[in-house]
């Protein structure tokens, strides 16, 4: 004969292993998954009944804001506990349990009530099920703060770009003006307004230039790609450069890898990452220094490197130098331009462009093509 004190611990701690049962499904339900917070919801619901002492008679529900979600066959009942979801310390809805009714509305006979330990645990599924909600609404609220950053962060770039466009075009606008008034003021003396008219179209020229490059940083597509031997084009670029060094007191040193893999590039446009590169290293060394010009294969891939030994940058810097119209130089010196362009033949080429650099230490450019017959650089040889 089995002592019944034993046989009805041995009950309680079945309850007992079921709510525990119970309490880790949730937390495997709440846990960061795929599903959605709907989703989430139902499930737990579907849980709910297994914690409980009759589960076969036992239904559950949650209720947040307008949302219900429930198990089948949910009916209103005197037999139920329910607890609050709260939110942010304000009640937002409620989870709770029901013993159901029978088919003619009455409450079915039997000796189903909840026990304290019952009540005790809905109020914990309750307050997991409120911390999940909460940590849901603290995601969704950093989402959007996020977003609207982003947003204010566009908004000031094209705020910067937009007076960039506007900086540069005036100038020569001006000119334009000024020169087309004059040479109006001397319509009676061709001489002179024929020089005004110089002028002019000198200053048309130049608008055309900055547009040109304004367009060649928005979208170059890379107009005559072809299978390239950089060592080649960037030998060549050089040998038109590198006479302008003569009178700077900078050392130009090249050292190109001979077994560089081939890329597919425009040749034109490789050549004009190369001049603003150097452009850029030769107003940063303005008490001479030595700049290097450096090809690297490295795992199929091909390097080109751009190095100076002139001021460098600091890493505020370093962030904005890619941006359209960013110049720490005098107007007479920088558009700004340089580096965007860079940027976009070097996307367009589907290669990337690195750069490291501190303050008096000099900078270093790293640009990597994709192997040529890789994805990207183009079709190849369609030149
Ligand atoms: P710009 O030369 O007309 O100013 P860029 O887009 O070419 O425009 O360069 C943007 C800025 O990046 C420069 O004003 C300069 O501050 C910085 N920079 C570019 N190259 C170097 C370099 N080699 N060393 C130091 N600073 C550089």
């Amino acid at each position: 004969m089995v002592d019944p004190t034993v046989l009805e611990e041995q009950a309680k701690l079945i309850e007992r292993t079921k709510e525990l049962s119970c309490l880790y499904e949730i937390a495997k339900i709440i846990a960061p998954s795929s599903r959605s917070f709907s989703e989430v919801l139902q499930a737990i619901v579907s849980i709910l009944p297994s914690a409980f002492h009759y589960p076969e008679r036992v239904g559950a529900g949650i209720q947040i804001d307008d949302l219900v979600f429930m198990t089948d066959g949910f009916s209103p009942s005197t037999r139920r506990i329910s607890a609050t979801l709260t939110i942010e310390g304000r009640p937002k809805g409620v989870i709770e349990v029901f013993y159901r009714q029978s088919e003619d509305g009455e409450d079915e006979d039997g000796e189903e009530h909840f026990l304290p330990e019952e009540t005790n645990l809905l109020q914990t599924i309750a307050r997991q099920v409120s911390l999940m909600i909460e940590i849901k609404l603290a995601n969704e609220k950093q989402a959007k703060l996020e977003s609207q950053l982003r947003h204010a962060d566009r908004l000031a770039k094209m705020g910067q770009l937009t007076a960039g466009v506007a900086h540069e075009l005036n100038e020569p606008l001006s000119g334009i003006l000024g020169f087309a008034q004059l040479a109006l003021k001397k319509i009676d003396s061709p001489e002179q307004s024929a020089r005004y008219l110089d002028r002019i179209v000198q200053s048309c020229l130049h608008a055309r230039e900055i547009i040109k490059k304004m367009m060649l940083f928005s979208s170059p597509a890379p107009q005559h790609m072809a299978r390239a031997d950089l060592n080649q084009l960037l030998a060549d670029g050089m040998a038109f450069i590198v006479p302008r060094f003569e009178k700077s007191g900078i050392r130009f040193d090249s050292v190109l890898d001979p077994d560089l893999p081939a890329i597919v590039a425009d040749p034109a446009q490789i050549t004009q990452v190369l001049v603003n590169l150097v452009i850029n290293a030769i107003h940063a060394m303005p008490n001479g220094g030595v700049l290097t010009v450096k090809t690297v294969a490295a795992e199929g891939k091909t390097r080109m490197i751009v190095q100076d030994t002139g001021v460098g940058m600091d890493a505020q810097t370093m962030e904005q130098i890619f941006l359209p119209f960013f110049s720490t130089k005098d107007v007479d010196h920088g558009t700004g331009l340089g580096l965007s362009v860079v940027h976009g033949i070097i996307t367009a080429h589907h290669a990337t462009i690195e750069v490291q650099s501190q303050v008096g230490r000099g900078a270093v450019f790293t640009i990597t093509f994709p192997a040529a017959g890789e994805d990207g650089g183009g079709k190849g040889g369609d030149d």
